[in-house]
């Protein structure tokens, strides 16, 4: 691109959160770009495709609005894996914090789903014209009236609205001034997915472990997708596969009896982040780039998705009241409505990382998780705000 283009709403970054914006405002009508430094746009997936090792627990909100963007139906069409239990505990498993699907009244506490398959539906989805791969912005101006994008190709786009969609390491986030809260982790993820000798049934299992949290998620297949957040991450890539078997299967005192098999792992460096404000001018950060929580409650996309649901939900209503509808005030109804759930998640999962490491307390907390089961209505308010109902 050589000329000025022109837009209603620029959305840079073209992951899950990024995309699903993008395809949002384009159902609303609005003249869409998205530019994703990525490239080439995703495959197109079927249910013969091997798993992405990327999966993502799905709150029923979630799926609401994937729902709402017309994707969730092919989605499900290729695979996706709905769980009915969660089952949470640290030293001993049968004192596990049980949650069932009956206890929020849904059909399911949510749906294990593979990143790629997402991002290649999201993507499939937009109309023609509006994704740009392989793309980056160079330099950005903005004020309340608008804001100027200088892409990398010598082009230049000027739109009404900048979603700011680009992950934890946010570039424009930078550059627009606006700072961000951030700490790393001592822990990095450990993901693969593993064959065990029992069947999950479609439970999610999570583990606190004094070196972090274990999560094995269901997959369709049969298998579980596992999530090992640990200090010890170095050592457990290091290890030979059957080791590494072994290790896991202890780590999880074989609730799904031997690890039978695994596929390659990677890692994941964790961090906490949180962005000091979500506007500025008529930018707005949504997903990764306003917030990044430690994944041991499986809620980073959830929150992106829930960043994407009210923006569109605040765009429709000032355009509907024939208002400027990228004006700060509005954008900061934007903000107002996301910044309370948002601080909310990061004080309980960064709280729960927290209250896990304290050595020799793992009884109490034992004690505590079976005493939370024994209340039905405390169990109940917790899988509704874990699942978001
Ligand atoms: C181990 C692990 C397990 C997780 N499990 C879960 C889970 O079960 N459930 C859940 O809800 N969340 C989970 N998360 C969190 C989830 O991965 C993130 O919250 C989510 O991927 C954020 O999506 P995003 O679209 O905001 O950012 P990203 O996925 O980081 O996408 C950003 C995109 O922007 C592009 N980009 C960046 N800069 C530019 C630029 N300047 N120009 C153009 N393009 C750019 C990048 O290429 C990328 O495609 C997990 C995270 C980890 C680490």
């Amino acid at each position: 691109m050589s000329a000025i283009a022109q837009c209603d709403v620029a959305v840079v970054g073209g992951g899950l959160v990024g995309a699903a914006a993008a395809l949002g405002f384009a159902q609303q009508g609005l003249t869409v770009q998205l530019l994703e430094r990525g490239g080439p746009t995703p495959r197109v997936l079927d249910a013969g495709d091997d798993y992405d090792l990327r999966v993502y627990a799905l709150a029923p909100s979630c799926v609401a609005l994937l729902e709402r963007l017309g994707v969730w139906p092919e989605v499900q069409a290729v695979r996706s894996s709905p769980y009915q239990r969660m089952q949470v505990w640290e030293s001993e498993a049968e004192r596990a914090l049980r949650f069932d699907a009956g206890d929020a009244r849904v059909p399911a506490l949510g749906h294990i789903v593979e990143s790629g398959l997402l991002a290649d539906v999201l993507w499939r989805h937009l109309p023609a014209g509006v994704a740009r791969a392989g793309v980056q912005v160079a330099a950005v101006a903005s004020d309340d009236a608008g804001a100027e994008l200088r892409l990398d190709d010598g082009g230049t786009l000027r739109t009404r609205l900048l979603v700011i969609a680009e992950g934890r390491e946010s570039r424009l986030r930078a550059a627009l001034g606006i700072e961000a809260l951030s700490a790393q982790y001592e822990q990095t993820a450990v993901v693969c997915h593993v064959r065990t000798e029992r069947p999950h049934r479609q439970t999610a299992w999570q583990r606190f472990l004094p070196t972090g949290p274990l999560a094995l998620l269901p997959l369709a297949d049969g298998r579980s997708s596992i999530v090992w957040s640990s200090t010890a991450a170095e050592a457990l890539l290091a290890l030979d596969d059957e080791s590494f078997c072994r290790a896991l299967g202890e780590a999880s005192q074989h609730v799904l009896g031997a690890i039978t098999g695994c596929t390659r792992r990677v890692q994941f460096p964790l961090a906490l982040q949180h962005a000091e404000r979500y506007v500025a001018g008529c930018a707005v950060l949504v997903g990764d780039a306003a917030h990044v929580v430690h994944p041991l409650a499986g809620q980073g996309v959830n929150l992106g998705f829930g960043d994407v649901a009210v923006l569109l939900d605040t765009i429709a209503a000032a355009r509907a009241e024939s208002r400027d509808w990228a004006a700060p005030r509005v954008l900061k109804r934007y903000e107002r409505a996301r910044r309370a759930d948002v601080l909310d998640m990061l004080a309980v999962t960064d709280g729960l990382y927290r209250a896990f490491r304290v050595p020799g307390a793992g009884r109490l907390r034992d004690a505590g998780l079976a005493a939370v089961n024994a209340v039905a209505p405390l169990r109940r308010e917790l899988v509704r705000r874990a699942i978001g109902a």
